[in-house]
């Protein structure tokens, strides 16, 4: 059926994904842990196996035709990478394991260069593990300090509070785009015009971002932004720093190997140009490869037709879970992406969880590598729902009819 908001027939979008054809416990997939990790096209599929069946070589060092090939590739999916954050230049684009990795990257090279015992990294309290304790890591290592914004009961950032403690003791702020357990989407730009009237750079954790919303990394104006391929359709084991030229240039490299570096004696090494200064050793170039499939892939789908389907999803999710007795949404944030994060009565997340699995229902439960958000709330867990445009209106009553046997359960 073509959705009018929309213009694409959900069900042929969905038969791009073989997964989504699976059955579990005999009950067919409906899969909504997609903040976890997203399922992949059949053409990222088949570019990964097209890859190690008749292109795997290892690039940047054969003369021979394949090597070659390969290292076209490898350097046109950098490209890809360019046009789909926006970028300004390839040279800004680094290939990482993942948000994780790059996060820590600029902790390292970044923090551990230009941060002195003292100076305070500000984030917000709605943040991943993976944006705090590379920070505390570097507390612990370099004596900087780590603070932390507050927000509302609507999971919202405290704008207010978060200039206050903007002061100029703070030399770095990093900060999440969209939230994996409340699914707020933060004021980005907003952000990083405070942070740069005091001449401090941001860094935007987009893991949660760049499947949903289109991404502009000059228009918001950051100075880092991650993201994970995985999370984009594409390979696990993937993912990208974008950094602005000047700040890379000035930071050391994270490791040393091969291709990170122009020439090499026991006297003196001259590192690489960007981006390969970042690039140590062989990459994961079957993963880059899939990465810039999964981009053609979401571009031809189109990122604005996917919003406003997860956004329907999101207003219908949430109205639909608003009516089963005693359920309460965590995150009601007025600019929300489409994560339904909620606790039921008495019912704990794990139970919840399992008792969905059985039906087929694929869900999160736990504390989403956020806890801090969870001691925020008061909460030990919430079960979450995280949508993408791959899912639909039925697989919404699906789960939510299933929420309704849970409360009868639990009773
Ligand atoms: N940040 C956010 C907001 C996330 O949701 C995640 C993954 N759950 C990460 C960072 C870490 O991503 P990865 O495990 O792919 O490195």
């Amino acid at each position: 059926m073509i959705n009018k908001g929309t213009g694409w027939d959900i069900e042929k979008v969905r038969r791009d994904f073989p997964i989504l054809r699976e059955q579990v416990y005999g009950k067919p997939l409906t899969y909504l842990d997609n903040a976890a990790t997203t399922q992949k096209p059949q053409i990222v599929i088949d570019t990964l196996t097209q890859y190690y069946a008749k292109e795997n070589a290892n690039i940047h060092r054969g003369i021979f035709c394949l090597s070659e090939q390969a290292t076209k590739r490898y350097k046109s999916a950098r490209h890809k990478v360019q046009g789909f954050l926006h970028a300004a230049s390839d040279q800004e684009i680094i290939f990482v394991r993942g948000t994780t990795e790059a996060i820590n990257l600029v902790a390292h090279c970044y923090g551990k260069t230009f941060l002195k015992p003292g100076d305070e990294v500000l984030i917000p309290h709605m943040e991943h593990h993976s944006n705090i304790v590379p920070w505390q890591i570097l507390a612990e290592q370099n004596g900087i300090k780590l603070k932390v914004a507050p927000i509302n009961d609507q999971g919202e950032l405290m704008m207010e509070e978060f200039v206050k403690l903007l002061t100029d003791r703070v030399k770095f702020v990093s900060v999440v785009h969209v939230s994996n357990a409340l699914g707020t989407v933060n004021s980005v730009k907003e952000i990083v015009r405070l942070a740069h009237a005091k001449g401090i750079p941001v860094l935007v954790d987009g893991a949660q971002a760049v499947a949903h919303t289109s991404v502009d990394v000059q228009d918001l104006g950051c100075d880092f932004y991650a993201f994970s391929g995985h999370k984009l359709l594409g390979p696990t084991g993937v993912g990208v720093l974008y950094g602005r030229k000047e700040l890379l240039e000035k930071m050391p490299p994270y490791q040393g190997g091969g291709d990170m570096i122009r020439s090499v004696s026991f006297e003196k090494t001259v590192y690489n140009d960007l981006p390969y200064k970042f690039e140590a050793g062989t990459p994961h170039i079957a993963g880059v490869i899939g990465l810039g499939a999964a981009i053609d892939y979401i571009s031809g789908i189109g990122l604005d037709r996917i919003e406003v389907h997860e956004q329907e999803l999101l207003k219908y999710g949430t109205k639909k879970l608003l009516e089963v007795p005693g359920l309460r949404i965590i995150g009601t944030a007025k600019q929300k992406s489409a994560i339904l994060s909620f606790v039921l009565g008495e019912a704990h997340a794990h139970d919840i969880g399992t008792i969905l699995d059985r039906q087929g229902i694929a869900i999160r439960a736990g504390h989403h590598c956020a806890m801090p958000v969870m001691q925020r709330f008061k909460v030990p867990a919430t079960t979450r729902a995280s949508l993408a445009f791959y899912n639909t209106v039925e697989e919404i009553d699906r789960m939510v009819a299933a929420l309704h046997e849970v409360t009868e359960v639990f009773q």
